[in-house]
């Protein structure tokens, strides 16, 4: 996929190849790949999230697009009525720059763009005139890891702070859980060619992120083994000084409810594991999630409401 293709809005959708999959269906023409994304940009949810990273949400919150339609089909993913049924408003271009537009004027620190890639040339289009009128805030990429490098390369105008997830580290798990066969191999490429190009976190003066990497690793249940094999691997081809987010709040939602090694939290004994390890290893930055903390009820995404308002309040 050249750049020029990967930055054509029309181009991308007649032959999607935007993603791993490459499905190359013309979505223009009404065909839908895996992530059944169309022809217009589809958003579930837009407003401050003060929920993400204390650098990411910072005092004003993180302006977040949550994007319908994803590359994945996580059994347990929380935001399944959007990301895999399909939820949302379909916008043209223009009335989303209206809402990025609305974000930056409620004094949000950033553009957070969750699982945007089967969007990413409308987004383009979308900032390019707030841009031209000096409007430009720091690009969030929220990402499950499963990328293309070519489509990180064509899009790397949209990336300044990588929100990205590692999530397996054996590629049964990941085909069980997420219906992806390469997810092992492909998130960690993706992994370092972020931080090859953005390299580490970088905050200002009130703390807030300006560029950088942020790799989230959610300890899943029966699977503290992963977490640990995730971490050996960072530390060995990343390094200690990335910043991780070690999280704790695996919820049994969606299809995961009821499913033998699916169906339940994360015991304290599993997660500790994990946290041992972050700690032996000597990472250098980072948050880990208390165990058992209570998140606010509306950062559960199968809870949270279509359209406009804040998040994690
Ligand atoms: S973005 Fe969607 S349609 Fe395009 S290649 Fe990926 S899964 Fe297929």
């Amino acid at each position: 996929m050249s750049e020029h293709r990967a930055s054509d809005p029309l181009a991308a959708a007649a032959s999607c190849a935007l993603c791993p999959r490459r499905c190359g269906v013309n979505r223009l023409a009404g065909e839908t790949g895996f992530c059944q994304a169309g022809a217009v940009p589809r958003l579930f949810r837009y407003g401050p999230h003060l929920g993400e990273e204390p650098p990411i949400s910072g005092t004003q919150g993180s302006g977040t697009l949550f994007f319908s339609h994803c590359t994945l089909r996580c059994i347990y993913c929380q935001n399944h009525p959007w990301s895999q049924g399909g939820q949302g408003e379909d916008i043209e271009v223009t009335e989303l720059t209206a809402r990025m537009r609305q974000l930056a004027e409620q004094g949000c620190h950033n553009w957070n763009l969750v699982s945007p890639t089967p969007w990413l040339p409308w987004i383009r289009e979308a900032a390019r005139p707030l841009i031209q009128a000096g409007i430009r805030l720091p690009f969030v990429y929220n990402t499950s890891g499963f990328e293309l490098p070519e489509t990180l390369s064509a899009h790397a105008d949209l990336l300044d702070i990588a929100l990205v997830d590692l999530r397996y580290a054996r590629s049964e798990t990941a085909r069980e859980a997420s219906a992806c066969d390469t997810y092992v191999e492909v998130a960690r490429a993706c992994v370092q060619w972020l931080w090859a190009h953005l390299g580490p976190l970088e905050v200002d003066a009130a703390g807030t992120a300006r560029r950088g990497v942020i790799c989230r690793l959610l300890v899943l249940p029966g699977r503290a083994d992963e977490a640990v094999d995730s971490l050996n691997w960072l530390a060995a081809h990343v390094g200690v000084g990335v910043h991780i987010s070690v999280m704790s709040q695996y919820t049994p939602v969606y299809q995961a409810l009821g499913k033998p090694g699916w169906g339940r939290p994360v015991t304290a004994a599993e997660y500790g594991r994990v946290t041992e390890a972050f700690e032996k290893l000597g990472f250098e930055n980072g948050w880990v999630q208390e165990y058992g903390a209570e998140a606010p009820h509306d950062l559960l995404g199968c809870d949270m409401p279509a359209g406009a308002g804040a998040v994690g309040r």
